[in-house]
């Protein structure tokens, strides 16, 4: 991530909670009040460090709610969405109904998605579709499992789930994309890939995505780390140039953690 001149981001850091499948709709609300009461004890300005949370289906009433009557300033998304607009798909939530709630955001393709639900890549660049037709903007994990990483194929397999994900996209619309590179060995394990691997690969998902749109837009394209994120981490981590903000699993369901790691620019201060 790097400042201009008059000390703001090139592009606005995002933190994002994803709460996977914790917390019901009460604790939800709970969760959300005090983290909105902890970031205003704190001073937090949210004109410099984007919030956002990614709540259970069940739960994005109810932070609707709550986010517009209280006039909380998180955003918050959905944690998956069907390609198809409406139909017999059971079970399946469409991207017209995040949109009705409010939702700013959508997950598409994290890699538990990817992995027990089996999802393609070609599901998933449906899914990124999906998510532009309804006014979502998309959220694409991609990542390496462990074994790719041993071998040294992690460049080249997450740029190929990349190329696949934002197939058939224009450049207008992939400009407000945001891509997470989350390493599939470090999500939930408490391993975190270093700084200098999270900068590596951001490197190279934003230069990929100068050759399939153009470098303007590439520039513009928020990208994120995810894996194991903790408040002693994040830091150093969003220090890298290329890295915009953080995809964080168990530590956003910690409101103090999570606080922090929102709040990680009073560590690059006292690092
Ligand atoms: C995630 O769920 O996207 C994630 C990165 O989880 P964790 O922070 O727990 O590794």
């Amino acid at each position: 991530m790097t400042t201009s001149t008059n000390g703001t981001f090139d592009r606005r850091p995002l933190i994002a909670g994803n709460w996977k499948m914790n917390l019901d709709h009460v604790q939800g609300i709970t969760f959300l009040q005090k983290l909105a009461w902890t970031l205003d004890d704190a001073g937090h300005d949210h004109s410099r460090v984007e919030v956002s949370v990614f709540p259970p289906f069940t739960d994005l009433r109810g932070v609707q709610t709550l986010v517009k009557g209280d006039d909380l300033e998180v955003v918050f998304g959905g944690q998956d969405l069907s390609p198809k607009d409406s139909g017999a798909y059971t079970g399946d939530i469409s991207g017209q109904f995040l949109n009705r709630l409010g939702c700013t955001y959508v997950l598409v393709g994290h890699s538990e998605r990817r992995t027990i639900h089996s999802e393609t890549d070609e599901v998933l660049n449906e899914k990124v579709h999906a998510a532009y037709r309804h006014n979502l903007v998309p959220v694409l994990c991609v990542g390496e499992g462990l074994e790719v990483r041993q071998a040294g194929g992690h460049v080249e397999h997450t740029l190929e789930q990349l190329r696949r994900g934002v197939a058939g996209l224009e450049s207008a619309r992939a400009a407000d994309l945001v891509v997470a590179y989350e390493p599939v060995w470090a999500i939930g394990t408490g391993e975190v890939a270093g700084p200098g691997d999270a900068q590596e690969m951001c490197a190279a998902i934003r230069a990929e995505l100068g050759t399939i749109f153009d470098t303007e837009t590439a520039a513009k394209v928020r990208l994120l780390y995810g894996g194991s994120v903790k408040a002693a981490s994040a830091a150093s981590i969003l220090r890298e140039r290329d890295v915009d903000g953080v995809l964080v699993g168990g530590a956003s369901l910690d409101v103090a953690e999570f606080a922090s790691i929102v709040r990680f620019e009073q560590h690059l201060v006292t690092d």
